[in-house]
């Protein structure tokens, strides 16, 4: 069925079947959650909130994180906020999106209270009813008013804003479509063949697009459902496989490679597990993690292709009994994919250039931002950033990115966000922040600083001063202290290359 609102999509699952799960509560249905749903849009319409209000979320990960995703995006705007982030971080992104209401769980002291104080932003409060189903909730408030815009939220209205990491620039807002996530969320169920009958087990965070898409909306949205664990934990995860009984999980491929390290103690686990297939995205999955996940479960491994502002899903590899490739990032599925060069000019086949994308899940554009939407788009297309070919037989293969985001397993890092932070150390000149190699990850933060004259510090001096402002993953795992960082050959900072350079 063509929904091409998060209201529509939630009334394709029957009555009785389940809609969110927890590993130890029962289960939510889908009558549960379209009356929870609509509770909610009367909840927030009564709170003065409606349509294209928007509403940041900072909830611990779990089935009322993506209950409140879902109900919410029925009246009014979410923005999901990574709960990992210190004040300073949670004042920039509420201001930034101009927050109507923040929602946080009732009793969880995040510091996202003491932002929103700050900022006059009221608070919402979130209560777990379990008992009533896993991810039911009742909401309190003191706000009290009459929405511009009751009632469910329309097509064209933005459901979903997400921040990504800016380059040159602060990080860029995002804003997605009901219609956006809709028709994503139909791709991925396409191309994963989703039915009432699968279960998915979510172990990815629901402030991210892919888990929020790939794991809950497409589920639901083929009438299936999502068990959300409170957030991955290699240790637990068998003992969820157990409990679950899932037919698929998606996670990036660090998780899939934590999995494996634990297979060997997990053996009985896993022969009970009965996975139709298992999907990887947001970073590269190196073709030997893809072989020895597949030997180790006995199910295809989908490695697919996502990004924010296509609200996830671009490429995928198929199902068998079509090919999928190791080392590729699948067919088109869902926005049309093409090859272009640096003047616009769509590439033939073969050819490499910068992966380029449209389609019905493609955000319109970033938010008050002109420039960067006039880089972003040409001739209709998208400009992804990333830079790949195609095959003959149109599958994509990712060979770098253009853009200077640091890809730490799927966690993006804006290096120029930490480069903000370290410059206010007062022994720091200069600092050139980049991505170093990492056989796990992928890739890790690093920074290169050079000293004001007269001064002295330590890298472990320079990574506490950032940790005070930075959520964890985005703290440089090295800094390195040099007399002068090396230059590219225009004289510019050079972060791409730079770990090389530097021997790291
Ligand atoms: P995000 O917007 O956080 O989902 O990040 C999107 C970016 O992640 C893409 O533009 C790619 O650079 C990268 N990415 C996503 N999926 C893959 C994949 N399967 N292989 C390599 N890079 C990927």
């Amino acid at each position: 069925m063509a929904f091409t609102t998060v209201s529509e999509l939630l009334r394709i699952g029957k009555d009785g079947d389940m809609a969110l799960g927890h590993p130890e509560t029962p289960h939510l249905t889908f009558a549960g959650l379209r009356k929870l749903a609509a509770k909610t849009i009367a909840d927030l319409n009564a709170m003065g909130i409606g349509r294209d209000d928007r509403v940041a979320i900072v909830l611990p990960n779990g089935p009322e994180m993506a209950a409140a995703f879902l109900c919410v995006a029925g009246a009014a705007t979410t923005a999901p906020l990574n709960p990992a982030y210190r004040q300073e971080e949670f004042e920039f992104y509420i201001a930034d999106l101009k927050a109507k209401a923040v929602l946080v769980q009732k009793g969880d002291e995040t510091p996202a209270r003491a932002a929103a104080a700050k900022l006059g932003v009221p608070l919402i409060e979130l209560t777990p009813t379990r008992d009533a189903g896993a991810g039911s909730y009742t909401l309190s408030s003191l706000l009290k008013g009459t929405a511009a815009q009751p009632g469910p939220a329309q097509a064209d209205d933005i459901a979903l804003i997400l921040h990504t990491s800016g380059t040159t620039s602060r990080p860029k807002i995002v804003p997605l479509a009901q219609a956006n996530i809709c028709a994503s969320a139909r791709h991925i169920g396409k191309t994963l063949a989703l039915t009432p009958g699968d279960k998915c087990l979510n172990i990815m965070p629901l402030f991210h697009i892919h888990g929020l898409i790939a794991a809950v909306l497409s589920s639901l949205g083929a009438g299936g459902g999502t068990v959300c664990t409170p957030g991955f934990n290699a240790l637990k995860f068998f003992g969820w496989l157990d409990e679950v009984k899932p037919s698929w999980y998606t996670a990036v491929p660090t998780m899939h490679q934590a999995i494996l390290a634990r297979a060997d103690r997990n053996k009985e686990s896993l022969a009970r597990a009965s996975l139709r297939f298992i999907r990887s995205s947001s970073a590269s999955l190196p073709p030997q993690v893809m072989l020895e996940l597949e030997a180790a479960f006995g199910c295809p491994v989908i490695e697919s292709y996502g990004m924010t502002e296509a609200a996830h899903q671009m490429a995928s590899n198929p199902l068998p009994p079509a090919a999928r490739k190791p080392g590729s990032v699948g067919i088109a599925a869902g926005p049309e994919v093409a090859i272009m060069d640096e003047e616009g000019n769509l590439l033939p086949k073969g050819a490499l250039g910068e992966i380029v994308i449209r389609g019905p899940s493609v955000t319109k554009g970033y938010e008050a931002n002109p420039d960067a939407n006039l880089k972003a788009f040409a001739g209709g297309w998208f400009r992804t950033g990333d830079q790949g070919t195609l095959d003959d037989e149109g599958y994509v293969r990712i060979t770098g990115r253009l853009k200077e985001l640091i890809n730490r397993g799927g966690e993006k890092v804006s290096p120029l966000e930490v480069d903000e932070v370290i410059m206010d150390h007062p022994a720091v000149a200069q600092v050139v922040t980049f991505a170093m190699p990492h056989d796990k990850l992928g890739e890790d933060v690093a920074a290169a600083i050079v000293l004001r004259e007269g001064q002295a510090t330590t890298e472990r001096e320079i990574r506490d001063f950032a940790a005070k402002r930075l959520a964890d993953f985005k703290v440089p795992r090295r800094v390195v202290i040099l007399a002068e960082i090396p230059k590219g050959a225009t004289g510019k900072l050079q972060r791409i290359g730079l770990a090389d350079k530097l021997g790291l």
